[in-house]
């Protein structure tokens, strides 16, 4: 092997759904600074979540010399700056200004259910599954920016000129890294955007057909690339630094766990949870409510596709606990709260506030809390909390056997939720397979990092990367078969309680 003179390192900078990260990665894989800052969510009606792009793009800045300064590190001194982000969420803004054109729309937000059914027709909801692996739903970004164009005064023509560019965040932070106005690079990776439903899966090209159904100008498009190529170099505080790297979250996470065989599955909690299966070179469709969706490309090489099971909310049930109900006042006290009592005394919570996504996909779907009796303390609605989290996995897993035959035999985790002991132990308990959480727990920037410095030399190849992963904890399954089947159906009763409820 080649003597190591100078250590190299790379950037990742994560952007998330409440807040933005940047990490700095040693040659080993290993974290050798972070630093991270929230940003707001506005919800304008109910069902609606909107973010301030520009307020992301300045906490981004401020991560990056954040983590560079945690580090005692210059700019000159990185290989390269990989990019992930949370999917989805749409921004259109001014390519002569710079500046967004409204606030960015979420992926929670659902106030696209109506275009989306709409444009289903008579079809219905898989119109463009084939094309595009995804069934139409709020959930994607292609419709976000049809209700833009729609909406915002003047947007259209102006978008029809050539005057407007369209971006997931991804793009928009590329763009303003490698100089913005003053010729920012207008790029996207096949992961974002396959998750607009205007990319041919096939093809990896925006396709036609659905761009005019839509009524989505090409002018507004980014161009799309491989998740691993150096798409421009980035001036300002990191003049210089190779931008190496674009993956949406869950495919970062997907290749930080080196899920790189066929078969191979993680799941990451967050806000959402979000389930991905390697199915290899080849695009599998679902006839489960899953997704057939990009899981990476590296430069030139063959895209690898996934199976994935998206699930709205999980740890954004915890964020709402604490910060709307009141109940506790950080969330690492849902574990104690929960661990007073043994069971959730019979309640049961579906989080369904953004309509179910997978396995379901019903944008009619509302949250529900069933099997209260004056016995429900706030403790048994602590655990409700975080079985909701474990009972959606389960339906995930469940598809993922219909889908492609594969019984997973252990699950990879990551995710901000993985730190809840009583959560993963009753995540095993109903998957009835170990759960098994990696050293390093934030896959998602270490897969953005790991695909930056593949582009850039720092590291050789998928072995190399693979090496570097390691056990931290392990939980192994202890519920009997017959608690966990009688409660999965008390469950999925619960479940359907909660369709039927859009007006
Ligand atoms: P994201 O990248 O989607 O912003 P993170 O991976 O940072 O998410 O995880 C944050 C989520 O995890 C929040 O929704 C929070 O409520 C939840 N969370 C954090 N710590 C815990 C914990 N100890 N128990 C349960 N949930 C937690």
């Amino acid at each position: 092997s080649t003597p190591k003179t100078t250590p190299k390192y790379v950037a990742a900078i994560d952007q998330g759904t409440t807040s933005s990260r940047c990490i700095i990665f040693d040659q080993d894989g290993a974290i050798v600074a972070v630093d991270q800052r929230e940003h707001r969510q506005i919800f304008p009606k109910p069902g609606w979540v909107e973010h301030d792009a520009t307020e992301i793009w300045s906490k981004v800045q401020a991560v990056v010399a954040g983590a560079l300064a945690n580090a005692g590190l210059r700019a000159d001194q990185l290989s390269a700056l990989g990019i992930t982000n949370q999917r989805e969420t749409t921004v259109l803004w001014d390519r002569r200004t710079g500046k967004p054109v409204h606030n960015a729309i979420v992926w929670q937000d659902t106030r696209t259910a109506a275009l989306c059914n709409e444009l289903g027709g008579a079809d219905g909801q898989d119109r463009f599954r084939d094309a595009t692996g995804l069934p139409l739903a709020s959930y994607f970004s292609g419709p976000k920016a049809a209700w833009l164009l729609d909406n915002v005064p003047g947007l259209r023509a102006r978008a029809e000129a050539g005057e407007i560019a369209f971006g997931t965040i991804d793009s928009w932070l590329i763009w303003n890294l490698t100089g913005g106005t003053d010729g920012g690079a207008h790029v996207t990776d096949v992961t974002n955007a396959g998750r607009t439903m205007l990319m041919n899966l096939s093809t990896l090209q925006w396709d036609p057909a659905i761009l005019s159904a839509m009524r989505v100008p090409e002018a507004v498009l980014p161009e799309i690339r491989s998740s691993a190529e150096v798409y421009g170099t980035a001036v300002g505080q990191l003049a210089g630094v190779p931008v190496a790297s674009a993956l949406g979250d869950q495919q970062a996470a997907v290749f930080g766990q080196t899920c790189y065989g066929v078969g191979e599955a993680k799941n990451t909690y967050g806000t959402g949870s979000f389930l991905l299966l390697n199915t290899g070179n080849r695009p599998v469709p679902s006839k489960s409510g899953l997704l057939t969706t990009m899981g990476y490309q590296l430069g030139g090489e063959a895209p690898v596709y996934c199976l994935e099971g998206s699930i709205a909310i999980t740890g954004a049930l915890v964020q709402w606990f604490r910060d709307q109900l009141g109940i506790i006042s950080a969330a690492e006290e849902i574990e104690t709260l929960a661990a007073s009592v043994e069971d959730n005394g019979g309640a049961y919570i579906v989080p369904a506030f953004s309509g179910l996504y997978a396995p379901y996909w019903r944008s009619d779907a509302r949250g529900v809390i069933t099997g209260l009796t004056r016995y429900v303390t706030k403790a048994h609605l602590a655990r409700a909390v975080l079985e909701a989290t474990s009972w959606q996995t389960r339906e995930v897993v469940d598809a993922m056997y219909q889908d492609s035959g594969v019984q997973i035999t252990s699950l990879k985790v990551d995710g901000g939720m993985t730190a809840n002991n009583l959560l993963m132990q009753h995540q095993a308990d109903v998957l009835g397979v170990p759960v098994i959480r990696p050293v390093v727990a934030e896959t998602t920037c270490l897969g953005a990092a790991y695909a930056a410095g593949l582009a850039t030399g720092v590291w050789q190849d998928l072995d190399e990367l693979r090496a570097h992963w390691k056990r931290d904890a392990e939980w192994a399954p202890r519920m009997p078969g017959e608690v966990r089947e009688r409660e999965y159906a008390q469950w999925r009763k619960a479940v359907e309680r909660s369709f039927g409820w859009l007006d």
